[in-house]
């Protein structure tokens, strides 16, 4: 199999390392202006991306990566034998709450409602596991640490303030979509993820976009990579109109 940068190079495709500021989507020409460069193009593929929705609690960015983690396949290992408790009720949460078991002493599943929106498969999975509790109608009010790593946090648990000791607190509440370059010029869904048709291009024609980005039930990297395929099919047949 050929490596991503050898294809690049089989097709001899020039790639900018720049941080795009500004795009202009006239009908037929697209400008895409960078700090220090203006590219014209005639179609658009947008993938900007999506960031992990922050709990937005005091302690949080005192402690993001000593103890406060967004990615449970990325950390988890850091806190092998230890308690740690995950913020959120859909199916992410589940499956990281069913991932950190394996090798955490404890962990706890932090749920706002009465019940979760994760798949009952998956519900169903962390009831069979002994070291995973589900704590439902609680709300993280504070991250607290010793000033070096996480020690805990506080919640209100069903009306009540709590203190619970955890060495880790895992965010698993969703993601924010990267979409300010495009915001207000192509329709988004109500979560402000980008709409697109089965090409993948968004409400203005040839502007397309792919990934995290846009409105869609899975985001992995196999779907990103999937969406930029069809987009590329799309872009080539809105140059064929
Ligand atoms: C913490 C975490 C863990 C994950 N773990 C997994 C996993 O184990 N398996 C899995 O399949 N998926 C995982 N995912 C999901 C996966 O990373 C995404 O679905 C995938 O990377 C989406 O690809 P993308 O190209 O849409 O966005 P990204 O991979 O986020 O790429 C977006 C790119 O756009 C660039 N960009 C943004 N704005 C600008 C700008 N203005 N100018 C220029 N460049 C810009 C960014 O720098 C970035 O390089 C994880 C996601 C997170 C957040």
């Amino acid at each position: 199999m050929m490596h991503f940068s050898e294809h690049v190079e089989q097709h001899q495709i020039d790639i900018r390392y720049e941080e795009v500021t500004d795009l202009e989507l006239g009908d037929t020409i697209k400008r895409v202006r960078t700090y220090n460069a203006e590219y014209e193009a005639r179609a658009i593929l947008y993938c900007a991306g999506a960031s992990p929705k922050p709990l937005g609690v005091p302690g949080e960015d005192t402690y993001r990566g000593r103890g406060v983690s967004y990615c449970a396949t990325c950390d988890g290992a850091f806190f092998r034998g230890r308690t740690v408790a995950i913020v959120g009720g859909g199916d992410t949460a589940a499956e990281d709450a069913a991932y950190l078991a394996r090798a955490c002493k404890q962990v706890y599943v932090i749920v706002r409602k009465p019940f979760m929106r994760a798949a009952a498969s998956l519900q169903r999975k962390l009831k069979e596991l002994d070291n995973v509790s589900i704590l439902y109608e609680s709300v993280v009010r504070e991250i607290k640490g010793d000033g070096m790593f996480v020690t805990g946090l506080d919640l209100i648990r069903a009306g009540k303030e709590e203190t619970l000791a955890v060495d880790g607190v895992f965010a698993a509440i969703g993601v924010v979509p990267k979409t300010g370059l495009l915001k207000g010029k192509v329709d988004t869904c109500n979560q402000g993820f980008i709409s697109t048709d089965e090409y993948m291009m968004t409400s203005i024609p040839g502007v397309f976009a792919a990934g995290d980005v846009i409105q869609k039930v899975l985001r992995q990297i196999i779907t990103a990579a999937a969406d930029g395929a069809v987009a590329v099919t799309g872009v080539l047949r809105y140059f064929d109109r």
